[in-house]
């Protein structure tokens, strides 16, 4: 019995083989190769949507856009490539020699030595989105209905900012944690500045924009938040020490966070002023304040979290739902944010 089977067996291993072959992704058109595989030697990972068929290629906070059937690939910082068009294959991307040469071309997340202190990325990190809304303040205003998302406000508020940023300062990086409508844990928000490769004397600063809610609906005005001084986080890495200095470890973060929670003051006064330029006229300035927020406690730089108003105010939620007075806040921080560059840079410079 058992030898009758045999051929029979032999046959179905076959066609197992055979048909397991059909649905083993492979590229749809000769040529093509896995993004994966070209992404793995740039050191980078892919986040892929198969449904949507949109992804990025991305290390640290640099990032290219690519969506299946588009012949173009966007990178954050504004750069487009014309590319023939990915493929896509039971999950996996597939692109052409061509197009894996321009990615190789135009991929530099790296760090560039410097002579001068020089803030090369500034994060921008608007608040909550996609499932978590952030604060909602709803009111009826006239007998019509006003409700108004923090998740919505504070990313119009970001994308004009981003623009305004790469507008001025096409020599840096100027990064979104988030350009859309789309849930990410904070952590993921402060990896995308921690991570950033830097080069000697290379900075990163990091804004979070959110919108404030009270229970008191007469609180209103914008404000600022740091971590306090006492907060113990490490922000040297021991294994980056050599041992010589991996010996006074201690004092030399704690140095640093000296520098950090000072830089991190001086950039919450210069945003504060910014908007107080912009806006000061129509809400008023609640100034900088201390607290142990997660949202900035992660990011291991110079970080402040902005809010830009409150949304249960009657009067200021008709502000926030305004698109002009959305923009005067993107012009407030974008001053706030270039005065702080420049006195950073100028102010840690030895001169020479
Ligand atoms: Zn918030």
């Amino acid at each position: 019995m058992a030898k009758a089977l045999r051929p029979y067996t032999r046959y179905s291993t076959l066609l197992i083989v055979f048909v397991a072959a059909m649905l083993a992704p492979g590229p749809v058109h000769p040529g093509e190769i896995s993004l994966r595989e070209v992404a793995s030697g740039l050191n980078a990972e892919i986040l892929y949507d198969p449904f949507l068929e949109l992804g990025r290629i991305q290390y640290g906070g640099y990032a290219v856009r690519f969506a299946v059937g588009s012949d173009e690939m966007r990178t954050d910082d504004g750069t487009v490539l014309s590319v023939t068009p990915p493929t896509s294959n039971d999950g996996s991307v597939y692109i052409d020699e061509n197009t894996a040469t321009q990615l190789k071309a135009i991929w530099r997340p790296t760090a560039t030595d410097r002579d001068e202190p020089f803030v090369s990325a500034i994060v921008i990190d608007p608040g909550h989105g996609g499932r978590d809304p952030g604060t909602i303040g709803r009111h009826v205003i006239d007998g019509e209905e006003l409700v108004l998302r923090e998740k919505d406000i504070v990313l119009d508020v970001s994308l004009h900012l981003r623009d305004l940023l790469r507008e001025s300062f096409d020599d840096r990086r100027i990064i979104l944690t988030r350009e859309d409508d789309r849930y990410l844990p904070l952590d993921t928000r402060t990896d995308m500045a921690n991570d950033l490769p830097l080069g000697e004397n290379e900075y990163v600063v990091y804004v979070s924009v959110h919108a404030n809610a009270s229970l008191n609906t007469r609180a209103t005005g914008f404000e600022a938040w740091f971590i306090p001084p006492e907060q113990r986080r490490t922000l040297i890495d021991p294994e980056d020490l050599d041992s010589d200095r991996r010996r006074i470890h201690a004092i030399l973060n704690s140095m640093r966070e000296e520098e950090v929670s000072v830089h991190s003051a001086m950039l919450g006064n210069e945003l504060l002023s910014g908007l107080e330029q912009t806006v000061g006229a129509r809400s008023p300035n609640r100034g900088l304040k201390q607290e142990n927020w997660a949202v900035v406690r992660n990011a291991l730089m110079p970080s402040v979290l902005v809010e830009l108003g409150f949304v249960t105010n009657p009067e200021e939620a008709q502000l926030l739902s305004d698109p002009e007075y959305l923009h005067k806040l993107a012009v407030g921080l974008y001053t706030g944010i270039r005065q702080f560059v420049d006195v950073f840079e100028t102010s840690n410079s030895d001169g020479t």
